[in-house]
């Protein structure tokens, strides 16, 4: 069934607003299946639908898609052979190939106006007749249609379907589908504009770019046998099809803006990870043949087999996003994820490197996104303002916290530098405990709240450690002072 023996995938996106996490579901899959086969992947930019056309929307496909780590061998971006892979700078080309149809006979001149098209579906509503176009234009005589071409009689060219037979094609994943053409529009080929439609520039670019497998969403399924339609009577083969299930909100629906997120710049300017998201993506309708539920770019791309995509609808489940960020932050090397924080900007102002490095070992666990980091540590570089309603527990009093934070001040102070460690500092803290009769959390509820100003934070007694022993004092003293104002 494939012509060329090397395996070339695209995928082909509209810049018709934010980067979807569609699109990158489609490149993922594209890539990871002509990477595994040692073939190409490539980017076309399908930009005909000059009405939807978004100023940089182009560069924000290429920004997002390589944020993933995708790459790809050919596009607008990088050059080819088969190019340009713009759509709206290949005119002439689907000019050239729409002429060859209607010389042919297989695709007709028509110059319905949009008053009479209007009239027309006004009329089939109304009489319950199934929609489509009538075929007014499609018995013209081909030299009176030629003639009226040539005085610039504002027309578009439509697709001749052989109403009384069927299309018949092979999806990957879903067998032989059959469609009646009786059911097929005698579908709009090239515009009064002279820009293409989607069918026929798709059609004519997948063959020029020489694609030999097509792994799109599913929502495309009924635009095949139009391209079907098409390729045979250009008489070309028809490439591998394989529609890859649609993404799906919780209850199921289409995913949408209105209930998740589909910005893919949203999740990384949120600070996912790259490696989380394509895990994520990698999951949709995908699964491992052992089952494994992490892995990584390079793993997917090594065992990617297309048959093994499965049609149930895939759950765009942002819980299972935030688990996989949390499990790939962990795993990720410490340098590196110093690096990722510093450069997403989440570091809080004032932090060294030296601290960085100590308080990632750990806060990494109680992380899931970068975003989480800064919010988490700022108390290592600022002091927190004490607040005395918020220090006293229940069923306490100031008086009664304050002379709690003074006995810890006092043991801790009797630690030097030297032994300025978890294990005495516990160890200092339990003696506290004894004396005061305090149940062990709200101590150390006590203690994190003076000296972070926070009731969740990182484990407290490391945290001291970081930040040293005279500031730690300093915070117990201000807290005490907090509760007890100096009376004059
Ligand atoms: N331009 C279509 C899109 O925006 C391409 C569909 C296809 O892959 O054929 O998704």
């Amino acid at each position: 069934m494939v012509e060329a023996a090397h395996v070339r995938t695209r995928i082909a996106p509209s810049p018709t607003g934010q980067a979807h996490v569609g699109t990158a579901y489609a490149a993922l899959f594209n890539y990871a299946f002509a990477r595994r086969a040692g073939g190409q992947f490539l980017i076309r930019i399908e930009d005909t639908d000059r009405d939807r056309f978004v100023a940089g929307a182009e560069e924000e496909i290429y920004a997002t898609l390589k944020w993933l780590g995708l790459s790809w061998d050919e596009g607008p971006d990088v050059g080819g052979a088969c190019g340009p892979y713009r759509q709206s700078e290949r005119l002439a080309v689907y000019r050239e190939h729409v002429d060859r149809l209607v010389s042919s006979g297989a695709a007709y001149p028509c110059f319905c106006t949009s008053e009479r098209l209007e009239s027309m579906r006004m009329a089939q509503r109304q009489t319950g007749r199934p929609p489509g176009y009538d075929g007014t234009c499609r018995g013209l005589n081909p030299a009176d249609a030629a003639r009226r071409v040539g005085a610039k009689e504002p027309h578009v060219v439509r697709l001749r379907v052989p109403k009384e037979e069927a299309t018949v094609f092979q999806d990957l994943l879903r067998g032989e589908i059959r469609i009646e053409n009786h059911t097929i529009d005698d579908q709009v080929l090239l515009k009064t504009d002279g820009f293409p439609t989607y069918h026929l520039a798709v059609v004519v670019d997948d063959r020029l770019m020489r694609i030999t497998h097509i792994l799109r969403g599913e929502e495309w399924i009924s635009s095949v046998p139009k391209h079907v339609l098409l390729y045979r009577v250009f008489g070309w083969v028809v490439p591998v099809m394989c529609h890859l299930p649609l993404l799906r909100n919780a209850d199921r629906s289409k995913v949408s803006k209105r209930k998740n997120p589909t910005s893919l710049a949203w999740y990384r300017d949120r600070g996912y990870l790259p490696e989380a998201m394509v895990n994520f993506l990698g999951l949709m309708g995908y699964s491992m043949s052992d089952g494994r539920e992490r892995f990584s770019l390079e793993e997917f791309v090594a065992s990617f087999d297309p048959t093994r995509i499965c049609l149930g609808g895939p759950v765009f489940d942002l819980a299972k996003l935030g688990w996989l960020n949390g499990s790939v932050l962990r795993d990720l090397p410490q340098e590196v994820l110093a690096r990722r924080l510093r450069e997403a900007g989440q570091v809080p102002a004032g932090m060294t490197d030296a601290l960085l490095a100590g308080v990632l070992p750990i806060v990494r666990e109680r992380i899931q996104t970068l975003p989480e980091f800064a919010p988490m540590t700022e108390f290592l570089v600022s002091r927190p303002k004490p607040d005395a309603a918020a220090l006293i527990p229940k069923k306490r009093d100031a008086a009664g916290t304050a002379a709690v934070l003074r006995a810890l001040r006092e043991a801790y102070g009797m630690l030097d530098a030297g032994r300025w460690t978890p294990d005495a500092l516990a160890e200092a803290s339990a003696r506290v405990e004894v004396a005061s009769g305090w149940k062990k959390g709200d101590l150390y509820m006590v203690a994190r709240l003076a000296v972070t100003g926070k009731p969740v934070t990182p484990p407290i007694l490391e945290s001291m450690v970081l930040l040293g022993r005279d500031e730690t004092l300093a915070r117990l003293e201000r807290a005490v002072a907090t509760l007890l104002p100096p009376t004059r």
